[in-house]
């Protein structure tokens, strides 16, 4: 059971902290946020492995200020998770206690980590793979909204999979329930997942402000991060970068669109439409024909002659491989000296090794840098926006 959480809850320390620590036992850091630190817990009577998210409000390290907001976020984010607690794609929040120096969430386990690690071992996804992933998160993205819910933080490191490798949305620390007509003007989120209106909201005192539509924008980004390996915003200078997005500047012209299909690209741009009243909604975007595709809805029966003129079309298709086959060019140490790059096994396996050693992608050109998916922290935007109305250039 979830234990209520309010702001103005003055728990004696040791009390909440000991119930927590009565039930559970806290084990290695699995991962870690901006004020958060997750570890790996077990129900000591059950054995059950769990996640607990560990919130730091210790008063002695923050201000009254970030004290209060630390705290109003968490009870807005326990709010909400109880509200779509129950949906098979959203992280289960468990139990939950608050002492005077921490706060703990009780999740289920995620073995199997963040959908940002699985692309990191991968490098790119398969359209199959994307598909897959892409139509649960919209499944949930689509029940959100249609509970005037906003996420607001939709990237892969804020989906997780569990040991089926079915994805679980997370972190619903800026989520946010709109009231109808209500429209947002806060500046928050992860920098390259940004719709351009909401950073043309924090620019313009005018601007009527924007709604749930960011979040299928961070949908079109996190689909073309899945298929090419990078984003499709980035630039060195983070302003550069931020203005791309306003202007919804990107490509499919990398060596990693070559093979994908038009209709995948076709579903990308509809989401990455800079105007939000035209931009796809959930519901258009698994109306789309990209999500159509194979659904084998009846296993089909053939009758002898059907079956009889398969084979021969196998036989056939299968000599003309062979055929092929013999007139491909035969891979020399010379072609693989000149340009492995060219090779796309190579390429993957190039990519991947130089990710072990440097610890991060390394960067091919202006539209590829794989380094930039590790650049994006919250709040770095808010940092850049201010150099920028003070004059200074901080990159
Ligand atoms: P923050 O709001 O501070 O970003 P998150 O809820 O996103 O915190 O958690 C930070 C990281 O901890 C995640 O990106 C993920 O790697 C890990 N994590 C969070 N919840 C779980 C879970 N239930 N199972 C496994 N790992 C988790
Ligand atoms: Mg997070």
């Amino acid at each position: 059971m979830t234990r209520d959480i309010r702001a103005e809850d003055d728990l004696p320390d040791s009390a909440a902290a000991l119930d927590f620590y009565k039930k559970y036992e806290p084990k290695e850091i699995i991962g870690r946020g901006v004020s958060s630190v997750v570890r790996r817990c077990l129900n000591k009577h059950t054995g059950v492995e769990y996640a607990v998210k560990i919130i730091d409000i210790t008063p002695e390290r923050l201000s009254t200020q970030q004290l209060e907001e630390i705290q109003t976020s968490t009870v807005k984010e326990i709010d909400i998770l109880k509200k779509v607690s129950g949906h098979p794609n959203v992280i289960a929040l468990i139990d939950c206690y608050q002492s005077n120096t921490f706060i703990f969430l009780i999740f289920d386990l995620m073995k199997r980590g963040e959908l940002f690690d699985y692309l990191t071992e991968k490098v790119t996804l398969s359209e199959k793979e994307t598909r897959n992933i892409m139509r649960a998160l919209l499944e949930v993205v689509e029940f959100l909204h249609k509970m005037n819910i906003v996420h607001r933080d939709l990237k892969p490191e804020n989906i997780l999979l569990d040991d089926e490798m079915n994805i679980k949305l997370s972190d619903f620390g800026f989520s946010c329930q709109l009231e109808p007509g209500q429209h947002l003007r806060e500046l928050c989120g992860t920098p390259g997942y940004l719709a351009p209106e909401l950073l043309q909201c924090s620019m313009d005192d005018f601007h009527i402000g924007y709604g749930m539509e960011v979040d299928i924008w961070a949908c079109g980004v996190i689909m073309y991060t899945l298929l090419a390996g990078s984003p499709p915003f980035w630039h060195r200078k983070q302003m550069v970068m931020l203005r791309m997005i306003m202007e919804g500047q990107y490509s499919f012209t990398s060596a990693e669109w070559e093979d994908r299909s038009d209709c995948v690209k076709d579903l990308i741009a509809r989401m990455l439409v800079v105007e939000p009243k035209l931009r796809y909604t959930a519901e258009q975007a698994l109306a789309h024909p990209f999500f159509q595709q194979y659904f084998v809805e009846e296993v089909r029966h053939f009758s002898p002659y059907r079956k009889f003129k398969a084979i021969i079309w196998t036989v056939l298709a299968s000599v003309r491989m062979y055929y092929h086959y013999r007139r491909v060019k035969p891979l020399t140490p010379d072609i693989v000296l000149r340009d492995p790059y060219a090779i796309r096994p190579l390429r993957k396996l190039v990519d991947a090794a130089a990710f072990r050693i440097y610890g991060h992608w390394v960067k091919k050109g202006v539209q590829q840098n794989r380094a930039a998916l590790f650049e994006n922290t919250p709040r770095v935007v808010l940092a850049a926006l201010t150099a920028e109305s003070e004059g200074l250039d901080l990159f």
